[in-house]
């Protein structure tokens, strides 16, 4: 097989980052301020530090203020409770994202429970999963929605093609098994309890993979010429790889996305452009005095 394709993130990245540059000076302009996204961080988990610390680099990129809020991973549920929904209540933050995992002591249902769906911008709350499971406008998580929008504008077919997604969690693997099926793929969902997983993955077309061990994916497993998206991010040695091994896989596909330098890029940009739809729909609810603005 010749050599693959890399479905690198950083240009489609950067287109969608000039549309938000663009759509940031345009709110400014009409309302005045900029909006403020706030990345929260309960404890100190160094891996969500560095991730963080990408957003807000993101943010500064295209000229959103981005806000840490670190919360000490010693306070109790109901103090997260409270910092959170002080930020729903400040009209200046326009979109809420809490890292994860959160402290063993604190479960997702305080944040979920808590988290104003209009500021969900990366899709954790049950109404925005309900609204994206319906096909309705809501906001969809974010990694989830980069690893088919890279297809997307890379230019591969979806449509009819068999999608095999590894990997069945609430952030990543089943909102991309939705929008892969909105694409109008046939989707097969493979997780920890998978009989033959290498068996699936030799009938996909496209797979996605996002479990969180490095080299699950061979590419003994992988059929000819399929296009192979890898969401996964591990540390192995000091290095970052992803699920799937590179350098097998290589020899049997047609395209695969680097890791690092795939689906990472362009999470980050696509979250921006949550944030301003957030912050779009926050003003123009403002601005025509609707009586639920800036309440909960
Ligand atoms: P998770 O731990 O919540 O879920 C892992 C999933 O993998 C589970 O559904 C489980 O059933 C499945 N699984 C476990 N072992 C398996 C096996 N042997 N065979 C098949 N399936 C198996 O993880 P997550 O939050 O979905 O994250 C997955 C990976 O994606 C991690 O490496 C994470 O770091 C990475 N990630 C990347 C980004 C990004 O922007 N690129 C964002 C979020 C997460």
């Amino acid at each position: 097989m010749s050599e693959p394709r890399l479905l690198a993130g950083a240009p489609i990245a950067a287109e969608i980052r000039a549309t938000v540059k663009a759509d940031v000076a345009a709110f400014r302009r009409r309302h005045g301020y900029v909006p403020t996204l706030a990345v929260v961080l309960v404890g100190r988990d160094a891996p969500s530090a560095v991730y963080l610390q990408q957003i807000l680099k993101g943010c500064r990129n295209v000229g959103i203020e981005g806000r840490l809020v670190e919360i000490p991973g010693r306070v109790s549920a109901a103090r997260v409770r409270r910092r959170i929904a002080e930020l729903n209540d400040d009209p200046l933050v326009s979109g809420i994202i809490v890292q994860m995992p959160l402290p063993k002591r604190i479960p997702l249902s305080t944040v979920i429970e808590i988290l104003d769906p209009a500021k969900d911008i990366d899709g954790i709350h049950p109404l925005n999963a309900g609204l994206m499971t319906l096909g309705y406008a809501g906001f969809l998580p974010t990694t989830a929605q980069a690893a088919v929008e890279l297809l997307k504008r890379s230019g591969i077919e979806i449509a009819g093609r068999h999608a095999v997604v590894v990997g069945r969690s609430n952030v990543v693997g089943k909102p991309a098994s939705i929008l892969l099926l909105r694409e109008n793929a046939t989707v097969t969902i493979c997780h920890s309890k998978t009989r033959d997983l290498a068996g699936i993955l030799r009938t996909a077309d496209i797979v996605v993979v996002a479990v969180g061990r490095p080299r699950l994916v061979t590419g003994a497993m992988l059929r000819p010429g399929a296009v192979v998206v890898d969401v996964g991010i591990n540390v192995v040695e000091g290095k970052l790889v992803g699920d799937v091994d590179f350098e097998s896989a290589k020899e049997v596909v047609s395209a695969i996305t680097p890791v690092p330098g795939g689906v990472g890029p362009v999470t980050n940009a696509l979250l921006m452009t949550h944030l301003m739809r957030a912050a779009r729909a926050q003003a123009d609810l403002r601005h025509a005095g609707h009586p639920l603005a800036g309440a909960r």
